[in-house]
């Protein structure tokens, strides 16, 4: 009997990016919610902790002097200075879920998503663009979010459309109208990307596999 196993797919990176308010958080948690298996890539940065946020969770929270060391080591994957502060992605997680055929989701703006996929995974990578439905409801979520002083709001508005101009430089592009909506699109797409062809390498096995079975039958 020939051995029809199937073996493990290659790990996915999802990359996010928006701008700021459009909806990136709220969607890598309903992504994670349907797929408790996605990794969150946990960043580190020097701007200070939002209410409610957690060191390790949402962010690793570190100085300057700290973050500077961590580049000058090798240790990021990527990093970028985004609306005056600095943020980077850890490599030695991303490495790790890589070997282990592990799915991570990225928050990460457009400077980072350019260097991840010009690295070595580039070719793990899916990116993913999503757009607010207009720019007054952009604003009107900032402000909703109630996590950002009036100054801070004001300084991501302006950055707005330089993010925005970078969507032709991902792989899918959504609207961000109806969350629930938006978070279907964004699991259909994930599992498509999984049955990849190039991602799944026990395919030559298994159709061979399927050969011999038939031959064993015959
Ligand atoms: P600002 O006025 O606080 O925005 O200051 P600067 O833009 O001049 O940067 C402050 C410090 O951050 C300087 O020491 C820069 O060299 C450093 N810096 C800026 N961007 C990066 C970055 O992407 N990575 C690292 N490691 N350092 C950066
Ligand atoms: P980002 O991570 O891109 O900055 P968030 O996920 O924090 O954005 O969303 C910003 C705010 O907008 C949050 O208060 C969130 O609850 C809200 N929000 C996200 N998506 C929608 C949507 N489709 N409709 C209405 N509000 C939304
Ligand atoms: P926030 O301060 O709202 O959490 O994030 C601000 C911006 O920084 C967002 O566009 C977010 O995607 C981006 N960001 C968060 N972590 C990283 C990271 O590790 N690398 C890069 N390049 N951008 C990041």
């Amino acid at each position: 009997m020939a051995d029809l196993t199937r073996g493990a797919r290659r790990g996915l990176l999802i990359i996010l990016s928006s701008p700021s308010g459009a909806g990136k958080s709220s969607l890598a948690r309903a992504l994670r919610e349907w797929d408790p298996t996605i990794r969150f890539s946990v960043s580190a940065t020097t701007r200070a902790p939002r209410t409610g946020e957690q060191d390790g969770r949402e962010y690793h929270f570190v100085s300057h002097e700290d973050f500077e060391a961590m580049v000058a080591r090798g240790e990021m994957l990527e990093h970028a200075r985004v609306f005056g502060n600095l943020y980077g992605t850890p490599r030695a997680p991303v490495e790790a879920a890589m070997a282990a055929g592990q799915d991570t989701l990225f928050d990460i703006d457009w400077q980072g998503g350019q260097q991840i996929k010009e690295s070595a995974l580039g070719h793990d990578v899916v990116s993913l663009f999503i757009l607010p439905p207009s720019i007054e409801a952009l604003e009107t979520r900032l402000r909703a979010r109630g996590q950002d002083s009036e100054e801070v709001i004001r300084a991501r508005m302006e950055k707005s459309l330089a993010e925005i101009s970078h969507w032709a430089e991902y792989d899918h592009v959504l609207v961000n109208d109806d969350l629930a909506t938006c978070a279907e699109q964004v699991k259909t797409i994930v599992a498509a990307e999984r049955l990849r062809r190039g991602r799944q390498p026990w395919l030559r096995d298994f159709v061979r596999a399927l050969g011999e079975e038939k031959e064993e039958r015959a």
